[in-house]
C-alpha cells in the first residue's frame, strides 16, 4: 500500500478515477504523459523508502505551467524512483530531453582540454566579450548514494548528507580551500547579501520548490560552502544534495569550466573515500531530483546584455536553434531586467559536459555578434543559425 509524505493510505478506498488530478489547464511534461490508465497502473507502487506516484507528480499538479520554460512537473524522491515509475518517467525524459529513449546511453566528459577552438568552425571559450557577457557560470548537481533526495529525505538523512559534505569539502586545498556556512548560522543580512551577489540560492518561495516538498524543515541542514574568493561554491541540500558551482565575472568560460572540472572530480573522490559514491548509471548519467537535470546536470550560463536582440521576433527561434534557453538573472523564476538575460544550455542528457559548454560558448558568441549588428543598425538575417 503506498504511503508517502504527502499522501495517505485511505486514498486507496477511492478509485483511480476519483483520485486522478485535474490536469486540464496544465502545460508541463508530466501532465502530457500522465493518463488515467497510467495513473491507475502506478498508484499502488512505492519505492523501498516509500515514495509514491502522488509524491512524484504533486509539484506538477500544483504548478500548471511556467512563463518561459516548459516545466517538468515531477520529481524523484530517491534513486529507485526512476526505475519504479519508469512508465511515467521514461516518456517525460524522452519529451524533455529531445527524444532520449529508454535504451540510450549517456556519456560523461569532464576534460576541459576537449573544448574546441578557436578555429574557423569552433570558437574558444576564453574570450567572450565582457562588455556584453557580465558573468559566466557552470553548475551541476550531485546526489549521494544511500540517502533519499530532498523532496523525500528525513531530517536525519539531510543532516548526515550535510556532515559528509562538510567533512569532504574541508579537505580541499590550494585555490579551492574554503569554509562552510550553515544557513541557520547566517544572519538575515549576510544571507540576503549572498543572494543579491548571486552566490546563494534564494529562500524557498518558489511554488515549484515548495510543492515538491524540498523546503521542509528549512533551513535545517542547508548551507553554502565556498572558496575564499567565491569562485567555487557548493550548495548543500537545496534542490539536490549537492550543487557544485564555478563562476566569475566576465566572459572566460574556459577558466570557469576548468575550475569546475577540477573541483568536482576532487569532491567525487573525497566522497568515495568516505564510502559514498554519487548516484549514476549508464542510461541516466548522474541521477538528480528533477528529471530535467539528469545526465550531466550541467547548466553553463552567462549573464548577457542583449537589449536589442531580445526585442526581436527572431530571439526565441535563434535560442531554440542554438539549443539554448533563457531566464531572468535573479534565478529560474525571475524575469529579465534591462535586457540582461541568463542564457544557458537547454540540454542536460545525451550530450557530454564538454559538448554542452561548447554549445553555450559558440551560441553566446553569435548572440553577441547579432547584438552588435543591431547596434550598428545592420541586418542580422545572414547570421541566423541552422538548427543544432
Ligand atoms: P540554477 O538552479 O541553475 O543554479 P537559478 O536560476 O536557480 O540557477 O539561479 C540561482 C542563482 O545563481 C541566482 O542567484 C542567479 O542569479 C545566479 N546565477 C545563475 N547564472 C548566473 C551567471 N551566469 N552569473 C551570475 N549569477 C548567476
Ligand atoms: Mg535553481
Amino acid at each position: 500500500m503506498p504511503f508517502g509524505n504527502t499522501h495517505n493510505r485511505l486514498k486507496m478506498e477511492y478509485t483511480a478515477e476519483q483520485e486522478f488530478p485535474d490536469l486540464r489547464q496544465h502545460n508541463n511534461h508530466m501532465a502530457k504523459a500522465l493518463t488515467p490508465r497510467l495513473y491507475q497502473s502506478l498508484r499502488e507502487r512505492q519505492t523501498a523508502s516509500g515514495f509514491t506516484l502522488d509524491d512524484v507528480i504533486q509539484t506538477g499538479v500544483d504548478n500548471p505551467g511556467h512563463p518561459f520554460i516548459m516545466t517538468v512537473g515531477c520529481v524523484a524522491g530517491d534513486e529507485e524512483t526512476y526505475e519504479v515509475f519508469k512508465d511515467l518517467l521514461d516518456p517525460v525524459i524522452q519529451d524533455r530531453h529531445g527524444g532520449y529513449g529508454p535504451e540510450d546511453t549517456h556519456k560523461t566528459d569532464l576534460d576541459p582540454e576537449n573544448l574546441q577552438g578557436p578555429s574557423a568552425v569552433f570558437q574558444g571559450g576564453d574570450d567572450l566579450d565582457p562588455d556584453y557577457v557580465l558573468s559566466s557560470r557552470v553548475r551541476t548537481g550531485r546526489s549521494v548514494r544511500g540517502f533519499c533526495l530532498p523532496p523525500h529525505c528525513s531530517r536525519g538523512e539531510r543532516r548526515a548528507v550535510e556532515n559528509l559534505a562538510v567533512q569532504s569539502l574541508d579537505l580541499l586545498d590550494g585555490d579551492l580551500k574554503g569554509t562552510y556556512y550553515a544557513l541557520k548560522d547566517l544572519t538575515e543580512e549576510e544571507q540576503q547579501q549572498l543572494i543579491d551577489d548571486h552566490f546563494l540560492f534564494d529562500k524557498p518561495v518558489s511554488p515549484l520548490l515548495l510543492a515538491s516538498g524540498m523546503a521542509r524543515d528549512w533551513p535545517d541542514g542547508r548551507g553554502i560552502w565556498h572558496n575564499d574568493n567565491k569562485t567555487f561554491l557548493v550548495w548543500v541540500n537545496e534542490e539536490d544534495h549537492l550543487r557544485v558551482i564555478s563562476m566569475q565575472k566576465g566572459g572566460n568560460m574556459k577558466e570557469v569550466f576548468t575550475r569546475f572540472c577540477t573541483g568536482l572530480t576532487q569532491i567525487e573522490s573525497l566522497f568515495k573515500d568516505q564510502g559514498h559514491g554519487f548516484m549514476w548509471n549508464q542510461h541516466l548519467g548522474y541521477i538528480l531530483t528533477c528529471p530535467s537535470n539528469l545526465g550531466t546536470g550541467l547548466r553553463a550560463g552567462v549573464h548577457v546584455r542583449l537589449p536589442l536582440l531580445s526585442q526581436r521576433d527572431e530571439f526565441s527561434l535563434v535560442l531554440d536553434r542554438l539549443r539554448l534557453q533563457r531566464r531572468g538573472t535573479g534565478g529560474v523564476d525571475t524575469a529579465a531586467v534591462g535586457g540582461v538575460f541568463d542564457v544557458s544550455n537547454a540540454d542536460r542528457l545525451g550530450f557530454s559536459e564538454v559538448q554542452l559548454v561548447q554549445m553555450v560558448v559558440d551560441g553566446v558568441r553569435l548572440l553577441v555578434d547579432m547584438e552588435k549588428r543591431l547596434e550598428a543598425g545592420d541586418d542580422i538575417q545572414d547570421l541566423m543559425p541552422e538548427q543544432k
